[in-house]
C-alpha cells in the first residue's frame, strides 16, 4: 500500500522544500504529549522536524534525505518527491494496524516552527469511538 501525499508548511524544518514539499525518506507522526491520546491536529506533531537553523542539524538529518525524489522531482513535478509516513497516532480515523496512515494526502502544518512540538498533522480527524 502506497501512503499518503505530503505537503508541509514548515519552512523552518530542513528537509523543507519550496513548493511546500519534504524532502525526507520517512516521517514520523507522533502524538505530542507521550501517553496521552491526540484528540484534535495540535496534539500531533512531525518528529522528523530539524531545525534548519545551523549547520549540525543539517549534517545531522542528510541520512534522511530522499535523494531519489530529489533528483526526479525537476522532471515529475510534485508525484515523486514526498516520504513515507510512519504514524502512531491511533486515534485518528486514517489510522491503520502497522503506523500506517491511509490518507490519500496529508498536510503538515506548523509554518516558523522552533521545534516539533510546534509542528501537526492538520489532517488529523478523531476517530468515532
Ligand atoms: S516538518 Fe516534517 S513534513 Fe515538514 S519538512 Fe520537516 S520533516 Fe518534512
Ligand atoms: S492523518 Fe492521521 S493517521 Fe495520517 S499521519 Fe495524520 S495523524 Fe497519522
Amino acid at each position: 500500500m502506497s501512503g499518503p501525499v505530503v505537503t508541509c508548511e514548515v519552512d523552518t524544518c530542513t528537509h523543507w522544500l519550496p513548493g511546500n514539499l519534504c524532502g525526507a525518506a520517512n516521517i514520523d507522526i507522533l502524538h505530542e504529549e507521550e501517553g496521552r491520546m491526540a484528540e484534535q491536529p495540535e496534539h500531533t506533531e512531525c518528529k522528523t522536524f530539524y531545525d534548519r537553523r545551523g549547520v549540525s542539524s543539517l549534517l545531522g538529518s542528510l541520512d534522511n534525505v530522499n535523494w531519489t525524489g530529489l533528483v526526479r522531482e525537476p522532471f515529475v513535478s510534485g508525484r515523486d518527491l514526498t516520504p513515507t509516513v510512519t504514524c502512531i497516532v491511533e486515534s485518528c480515523r486514517y489510522w491503520r494496524d502497522g503506523d500506517l496512515c491511509e490518507a490519500d494526502e496529508i498536510k503538515v502544518t506548523g509554518q516558523g516552527a522552533d521545534e516539533c512540538q510546534d509542528t501537526n498533522c492538520g489532517t488529523f480527524e478523531r476517530r468515532d469511538e
